[in-house]
């Protein structure tokens, strides 16, 4: 009986301790703006019900991803008129135009509040600080690796079909800017043929990416075909994704786009969320719909200076993700891309983020934070340093908590010995 009531002391105190060691997030999780707390919706109404009498339209339009896309915002004035902007943001604005192009979708301007530092406003709206001219425009060295028609070739048994230039919003901080070119267009036809007899003739293949710009702005019968004829090779183990539609413009997950993907199982779809308040209504029911239907959704964010680079907002995001059926999969270091730098942090900044969703969080709601290294040498994870030394017979760990303990490394003894 005394035993009984040792052990429970014991988990009692640990309780109190463990508690403790989440107070801070607790305290603070409720000032990081989120995309269904009441204030953020009642802000999208009424952005939404703006731009609707500003472009004379209709519910159903909106609704409509064909009129998202046909609608997207690219006018000073027009922008002006739905989201507050300083005479300066304008200037700005016109400076960089004639450089970098930019548009928003209407869905997405709706989720821009009055903050001057608002996530999406700085992701979407085009600032002075792009112009800076260090950096370069293909870190990864992506022209390089382009063996046939649209691909791109960086492993062993997997690789990118780049499918089109176009996206409902043009990210500021897109490490791709360099595609994203003056005029929409999506990859020709020979060209994507052209792709697929280079994946059937390359039968290691078994992992093929559908990417962009964002692949999800192609059209129904363009991707159907696509992704019947990859999915035609019998090599081809599964076919991923990668669109942020269901960030910038979730209309796009239309009955009849998941009649297609339905067909073409098992598919993997990532996105990139951001913040926590770009997890909208709208936005869960997408997911929502996709994960009925079997896709597997993943979330690929991108660490970006001022934005996330924050251990609640982080942690916040992965946690709201997963009410969403999305899994955080990767934390990407954001690249030296020209005309993004402003959005870097330091590699220190990101391992303190790391630091503090292990143990604090489930294991689930724990991306890979990924370093791409330079000139195409592909993905290098990145974590808080946990071996502390590494011993013929014992290795030094140190737990999420910071105790530092001994380990075993070796077997106890050899399984044919017993
Ligand atoms: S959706 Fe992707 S490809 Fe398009 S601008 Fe944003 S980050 Fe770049």
């Amino acid at each position: 009986m005394k035993e009984e009531h040792d052990k429970r002391e014991i988990a009692l105190k640990r309780s109190v301790e463990l508690k403790d060691r989440i107070k801070d997030y607790l305290d603070l999780k409720d000032t990081i703006p989120r995309g269904m707390s009441s204030k953020q919706e009642e802000n999208i109404f009424q952005k939404k019900q703006k731009i609707l009498y500003l472009l004379n339209a209709s519910e159903n339009d909106w609704n409509d991803w064909k009129w998202q896309m046909k609608n997207r915002i690219s006018s000073i004035e027009l922008l002006s008129n739905i989201i507050k902007l300083t005479d300066s943001e304008i200037n700005s604005i016109k400076k960089v135009e004639k450089q970098f192009r930019w548009g928003i979708s209407p869905y997405y301007v709706s989720l821009i509040d009055d903050d001057p530092y608002n996530p999406v406003k700085l992701q979407a709206v085009p600032s002075m600080l792009e112009l800076n001219t260090e950096g370069c425009s293909d870190p990864m060295a992506e022209e390089y690796t382009n063996p046939a028609g649209v691909i791109t070739r960086r492993y062993p048994d997997r690789l990118i079909v780049n499918t089109t230039n176009v996206c409902p919003s043009y990210c500021r901080h897109c490490q791709r800017r360099r595609n994203i070119g003056i005029k929409d267009s999506h990859a020709k036809n020979d060209l994507l043929k052209e792709s697929v007899e280079y994946i059937r003739n390359n039968p290691e293949i078994r992992d093929v990416l559908i990417t962009g710009g964002d692949s999800l702005t192609m059209s129904d019968s363009k991707l159907d075909w696509l992704l019947g004829e990859i999915h035609s090779i019998p090599t081809v183990e599964y076919i991923r994704i990668g669109t942020r539609v269901l960030v910038t413009m979730p209309q796009r997950i239309t009955d009849n786009l998941l009649q297609i993907l339905k067909k073409y199982t098992p598919i993997y779809i990532n996105t990139q969320f951001n913040h926590p308040l770009e997890i909208t209504r709208e936005a869960k029911a997408a997911c929502d719909r996709l994960a009925d239907i079997g896709v597997v959704l993943g979330n690929q964010s991108v660490l970006l200076n001022g934005i996330n680079n924050d251990k609640y907002v982080m942690r916040l995001l992965n946690q709201e993700l997963l009410k969403c059926r999305v899994r955080p999969y990767y934390l990407f270091h954001a690249k030296h891309v020209a005309g993004t730098l402003h959005f870097n942090t330091s590699i220190d900044e990101g391992i303190e983020v790391m630091e503090y969703l292990r143990g604090y969080t489930s294991g689930l709601a724990i991306p890979t934070y990924i370093v791409n290294s330079p000139e195409g040498n592909g993905k290098t994870p990145i974590l808080p340093q946990y071996i502390l030394s590494r011993g013929k017979d014992y290795v030094k760990l140190r737990t999420w908590e910071g105790k530092i303990i001994d380990y075993p490394n070796h077997c106890i003894k050899n399984l044919k010995e017993y």
